[in-house]
């Protein structure tokens, strides 16, 4: 029997995501989520999807990484699934920074683990949790292949102009500064499930597309290949986000340092946490934001607004960037739920064939679509990520083609 079942991790500071995926017919066999980890509050969402058996919740403290692992283990032993099953084929780990060396799904051995931990400085919140994942996940099963998926992978491809910051250069080489991006999973699935609904193949055509979740990115894809992301060498840069600002004029960190009196962790704070929307309003969550706006809120209003204005003005830089472009693609969180964002980021765009109809835009739906009426020349679509399940693919791949 030729194992077929992928385990997807994406272990997070403080939380372990997981999919068991059956590659036969990419089903989900159970799903879950270690929340909280480190703390008395900690928390394992186990659900399986095979044979019923409906959700299962642990609550108390899971110590680290490993504990949160092992619990995972455990209750994919109990639904016959442990990580001992021989239909187990490869672990997929999803690693945040993968540099400018670790550019496709890697297998994982000594000196992969080595340059992931020597990515920490740039990756400080992500990398340290991918590489206990992984070195639980080996404890664990020590014969298993387990792949390193990363979410620079995609812009690796980025031509140098986009990908360096207009600083020294030599400073910029020794500290490893430049633009990395992330979201690249997500960005280089719905660019190809996008191209598949417009009926071309991926080389065929170019796309801007809009990662709108709490986190937020945009790049613009020419051909399969990209050319511009809008985060840079951290998911800071760029748009609007939940709790992030975006681009922000970088004289404002030396201003509250000499100003303010705040501290570098202060303003990173700051910035990372305390800003975006919910610096704005009090709020990150785009459906609690419309529902403000419906009642009047005008804060909530203009932090909709400031939110809409950078999305647009990314709209239209890639426009420029690529020169021609066959749709501008919505994904994650809010760009695949939320009517609203999409109708105000194409408004007024018509002079350069983009338009929304209004039906197709309100209709919902969990299937990639088009939400452009057909005179329109550059096509407006709804694609939902799937990240999970292009890890899966891609550690699947390279198992499968050893
Ligand atoms: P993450 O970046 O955490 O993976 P997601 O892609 O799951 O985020 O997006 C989460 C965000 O999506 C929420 O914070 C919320 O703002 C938004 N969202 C989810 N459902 C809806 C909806 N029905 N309408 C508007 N926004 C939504």
């Amino acid at each position: 029997m030729t194992p077929t079942r992928v385990l997807v991790l994406n272990s997070g500071s403080s939380s372990v995501k997981y999919q068991l995926i059956d590659m036969a017919d990419r089903s989900r066999l159970a799903v879950g989520l270690a929340e909280r980890i480190g703390e008395e509050t900690s928390a394992l969402h186990h659900e399986p999807l095979a044979g019923g058996g409906g959700k299962r919740e642990r609550h108390g403290r899971l110590a680290d990484h490993d504990a949160a692992l092992e619990a995972v283990a455990e209750e994919l032993a109990a639904d016959g699934m442990g990580l001992d099953s021989p239909e187990l084929a490869v672990i997929g780990h999803r690693v945040v920074h993968g540099g400018l060396k670790l550019t496709v799904p890697t297998l994982v051995d000594d000196a992969v683990l080595k340059e992931i931990e020597r990515l920490i400085p740039v990756a400080p919140l992500h990398n340290p949790a991918n590489v206990t994942g992984i070195r639980t996940a080996q404890r664990l099963r020590p014969d298993l292949p387990q792949v390193a998926v990363f979410d620079t992978a995609f812009h690796s491809a980025m031509p140098e102009h986009a990908a360096r910051y207009a600083i020294d250069v030599e400073t910029a080489d020794a500290h490893r500064v430049r633009r990395y991006g992330f979201h690249g999973t997500s960005h280089a699935y719905v660019s190809r499930k996008a191209a598949e609904l417009l009926g071309k193949d991926p080389s065929e055509v170019n796309l801007i597309v809009l990662h709108l979740g709490n986190g937020a990115s945009a790049s613009a894809v020419r051909g399969g290949r990209c050319e511009d992301t809008s985060m840079g060498l951290t998911p800071l840069e760029g748009l609007v986000m939940g709790t992030r600002s975006g681009d922000i004029d970088p004289a404002v960190v030396f201003h509250l340092g000499r100003v303010a009196g705040m501290s570098m962790d202060e303003v990173d704070e700051l910035l990372n946490k305390r800003s975006g929307l919910l610096g704005l309003c009090g709020d990150n969550d785009m459906r609690q934001i419309r529902r403000r706006m419906a009642e009047g809120d005008a804060a909530a209003r203009l932090a909709f607004d400031i939110y809409i204005h950078r999305l647009k003005k990314y709209i239209g830089a890639y426009y420029a960037v690529l020169g021609t472009v066959d749709a501008v693609v919505f994904t994650a969180g809010v760009g695949e739920n939320s009517a609203p964002v999409r109708e105000a980021a194409v408004a007024g765009l018509e002079e350069l064939g983009l338009a929304v109809d209004g039906e197709l835009n309100a209709a919902g739906g969990k299937e990639a679509r088009l939400i452009s009426p057909s005179y329109a020349r550059v096509k407006v679509a709804v694609v939902p990520t799937d990240e999970e399940l292009e890890i899966a693919e891609q550690s699947y791949a390279l198992v499968a083609s050893r």
